[in-house]
């Protein structure tokens, strides 16, 4: 793997930028540089066909100095340590950023899901939670859904946390089905969340977003409900999608429950009925004010964003934009919303829901909806401030921002 798509040697580099900028002191910046803690564990999982497989998984606890810490498991055939140990990194940046009183974490297990039963998919979440049980715990290590992993599977995990616990700790993990202690608005959270960072940057740069147009790479979780809610919430025009199937353009805008519908029925966005299809490169350099990465990581290099002509990247996607396509987009203008704050809603809200176990007692969507408002406007306007005191790009702020608040909780811990 080359440094370019080694996803920790980007998150080092942006911890890096954002350390010199602030003269961050060299402990506390070695300190930063690596996780914490990390538990790679063996799991044997007795498959349908009577044979016995080994899975390999991993869970990273990067840094707890505000808090607990939280990040999503991933199942994935092509998972690595690596990848691991970025995104536990940026749960921490992301925390931290939106105020949120926990650390960063992240786990995977290097499997095929799309391969497996249900059965097999059970007892393999269950393995991996015996072997992670000590390290896990509402006030150690809180894990939730992620790549191809979903709410049933969390509610297997919950089970056999709390068998082993011989009590109910529903706070262990989030992203449950609502019988089992979620949260009402957790579905949508990630993309409400960015569409209301998207408001605040339209106001910031004096645009109009009513009948503008957006596009969109991915259609899954995150990419789906931006579609349903630039729509609703802003009343843009999303001109352009793709899955991993192709991608599809149509300049009067696709209506959301005529293309979920179609996505429902046939497993993709290709093949809708009028729409032009584009290749992915075009849909990712189309002339919108809104472009939405929201599928895979490092979309967006050097080779590609001086093409880019979107007044607004709304990064869903983790990892979507490399460091040096950082620079060109930030020297052309383009406004970039930072996948730190642009995707943080879904962390948002399993916080909301770690706090309505704790007391009992649960909310009404609306009301999730309003605080998750607060949330990420107060986030946005704190990147917004320090990209303006500190004269740099929006995720380099999103950085300092973050980074000073860990540094300070480090430092009055007495960890340096
Ligand atoms: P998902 O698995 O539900 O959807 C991913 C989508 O991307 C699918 O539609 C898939 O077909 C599409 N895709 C795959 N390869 C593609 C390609 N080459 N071109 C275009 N589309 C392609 O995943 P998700 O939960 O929507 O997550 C998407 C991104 O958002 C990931 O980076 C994830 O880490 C990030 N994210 C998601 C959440 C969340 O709550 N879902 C929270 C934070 C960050």
């Amino acid at each position: 793997m080359t440094d370019q798509t080694n996803l920790f040697a980007t998150a080092q580099q942006q911890l890096d930028e954002a350390a010199s900028v602030i003269a961050l002191d060299a402990a506390a910046h070695q300190l930063l540089r690596w996780p914490l803690r990390e538990l790679h564990v063996t799991l044997p999982v007795k498959m349908d066909n009577g044979t016995t497989q080994i899975f390999h998984g991993f869970r990273v606890q990067h840094n707890d100095a505000r808090g607990p810490n939280k990040g999503g498991i991933r199942f994935h055939p092509d998972e690595t340590i690596d990848t691991i140990r970025a995104l536990a990194a940026w749960m921490t940046w992301k925390t931290a950023l939106l105020d949120i009183p926990l650390g960063g974490g992240k786990g995977g297990i290097i499997c095929n899901p799309k391969t497996m039963s249900s059965g097999e998919l059970e007892r393999l979440s269950r393995a991996y939670i015996r072997q992670l049980g000590s390290f896990l715990g509402p006030d150690k290590d809180i894990p939730a859904p992620d790549v191809y992993t979903s709410p049933q599977i969390m509610a297997w995990m919950l089970d056999e946390y709390s068998t082993m616990q011989g009590k109910n700790k529903f706070g262990v993990i989030t992203g449950k089905p609502l019988a089992l202690g979620g949260s009402a608005g957790r579905g949508d959270a990630t993309a409400r969340g960015g569409i209301f960072c998207i408001r605040e940057a339209a106001d910031t740069l004096g645009l109009n977003l009513a009948g503008a147009r957006a596009a969109i790479q991915g259609y899954g979780n995150a990419g789906s409900f931006a579609h349903k809610l630039c729509v609703e919430l802003l009343g843009m025009k999303v001109v352009a999608l793709s899955d991993s199937k192709g991608s599809i353009y149509n300049p009067e805008g696709f209506l959301y429950p005529a293309l979920l519908a179609h996505k429902q029925q046939t497993g993709s966005v290709t093949g809708f009925p009028g729409a032009e299809v584009i290749s992915d490169s075009e849909l990712l350099k189309l002339e919108v004010t809104v472009l939405f990465p929201a599928a895979l990581e490092s979309v967006i290099t050097a080779k590609n964003a001086p093409d880019i002509r979107a007044k607004i990247i709304a990064e869903l996607a983790n990892g979507a934009t490399t460091p040096e396509a950082d620079t060109i987009l930030h020297h052309n203008g383009v406004y970039l919303i930072p996948d730190l704050l642009c995707n943080a809603g879904g962390v948002t809200v399993s916080w909301f829901e770690m706090v309505q176990n704790a007391y009992g007692y649960y909310w009404q969507e609306e009301e999730v909806h309003q605080h998750l408002e607060k949330k990420m406007k107060a986030a946005f306007h704190s990147m917004q401030q320090a990209a303006q005191t500190r004269k740099v790009h929006n995720r380099m702020a999103a950085y300092i921002v973050a980074i000073e608040r860990v540094a300070e909780a480090m430092k009055l811990r007495g960890w340096y």
